[in-house]
């Protein structure tokens, strides 16, 4: 179909502001949430050293990123040294026992996945918690997320809101071929990135102040964000205005067929270059969002020719309700109703 290219901003998109900030407001994890996370990761933490003394335990995912409302789950990865014979997966099935154990519910070990994992779903407190072994990227992932959220607070206000509206749209699900959580925290930072004035800069491309070492790649970023706290102040866009130009530049703007985005380069960069251009096995990069320190990983790998369109028709959807609807905050976190 024909697409609407460039078109102007609505002139009281501004009229939104307040109600989204109330909703980022409301979004935000409660202290009681906050008071069960650090519970459940105590016990965890009990039950771990009995068994592993030397084990260190890094939280990392949205209850460490600062990404993280009242919804998240825990994520914890262990840090064991491990002799070179002993498999993860052995080690995570004496870890979900060792916990079954320690009266913990519904441990299950999962073995199989692209990173193998333990999960606790725990009925009493509501939270579920998934546990993995010697992942640091991971770690390093998670703290290059929380250092740029410090930044501008516009990158939190802008992702709680992406999460939940990909959460109430039925976008957020990776097993069903859209998008992670982690991935849209990416595309929101990746946005920033690239507004003029600039509100986020590119922390990888500036002198490295923090370093680490996972399976012979060097994650490396300027991490001294304090420094950076008048960066954005040229920008003086509203929430509602960035929220518009997100979903208008994934909508109408972004370059599906050439364009990689890389907070890695604080730019797009193209599929070519990357080798990213034909589909490989299960990799069909019909969205590609690259991992800034697992470079060769893709976030969209799991985007197939149906999900794209679901994608795009989603990000059209709320594109076009932010352009156009009397009260767009109702219409566009109308949750998506599978049965229709
Ligand atoms: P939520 O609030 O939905 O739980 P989250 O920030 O914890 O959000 P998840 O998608 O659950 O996001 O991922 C947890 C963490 O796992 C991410 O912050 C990231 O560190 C890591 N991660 C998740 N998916 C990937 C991936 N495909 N590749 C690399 N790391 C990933
Ligand atoms: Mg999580």
């Amino acid at each position: 179909g024909t697409r609407r290219w460039r078109v102007e901003r609505r002139h009281d998109i501004d009229a939104f502001t307040p109600g989204l900030l109330s909703l980022y407001e409301s979004l935000n994890p409660s202290e009681e949430h906050k008071a069960k996370q650090r519970q459940l990761i105590e016990s965890l933490t009990n039950s771990v050293s009995k068994e592993w003394p030397n084990a260190q335990l890094h939280l990392y995912g949205s209850c460490a990123n600062s990404f993280g409302n009242s919804h998240s789950d825990v994520d914890v990865c262990l840090q064991i040294d491990t002799a070179a014979e002993e498999n993860i997966a052995e080690l995570l099935l004496a870890l979900a026992e060792t916990l079954r154990k320690d009266d913990f519910d519904n441990v299950e070990a999962i073995t199989s996945a692209r990173v193998p994992i333990v999960k606790i779903a725990d009925p009493g407190s509501g939270l579920s918690c998934d546990i993995c072994v010697n992942n640091l990227f991971a770690v390093a992932n998670t703290k290059l997320l929380k250092d740029y959220a410090q930044i501008d607070e516009r990158l939190l206000q802008l992702a709680f809101i992406v999460k939940h509206w990909a959460k109430l749209r039925g976008v957020n699900e990776t097993y069903r071929g859209t998008l992670s959580s982690y991935a849209y925290v990416l595309m929101c930072i990746s946005f920033l990135q690239q507004r003029e004035p600039k509100i986020l800069p590119c922390l990888q491309a500036m002198e490295p102040t923090y370093t680490l070492v996972v399976d012979g790649t060097e994650c490396a970023y300027f991490d001294q964000v304090d420094q950076l706290k008048d960066f954005c102040a040229e920008n003086k866009e509203s929430i509602a205005e960035l929220l518009w130009a997100f979903f208008h530049y994934w909508a109408f703007h972004h370059d599906y067929r050439n364009d990689v985005i890389s907070v890695r380069m604080g730019n797009t960069i193209s599929k070519q270059e990357k080798n990213w251009t034909t589909r490989v096995g299960n990799d069909r990069h019909l969205i590609c969002i690259e991992d800034p320190f697992e470079t060769s990983h893709d976030l969209g790998r799991v985007v197939d020719r149906q999900t794209i369109r679901v994608l795009r028709e989603e990000f059209e959807r709320a594109a076009t309700i932010l352009q156009y609807d009397d009260d767009p905050c109702v219409a566009l976190f109308e949750p998506y109703d599978y049965e229709s």
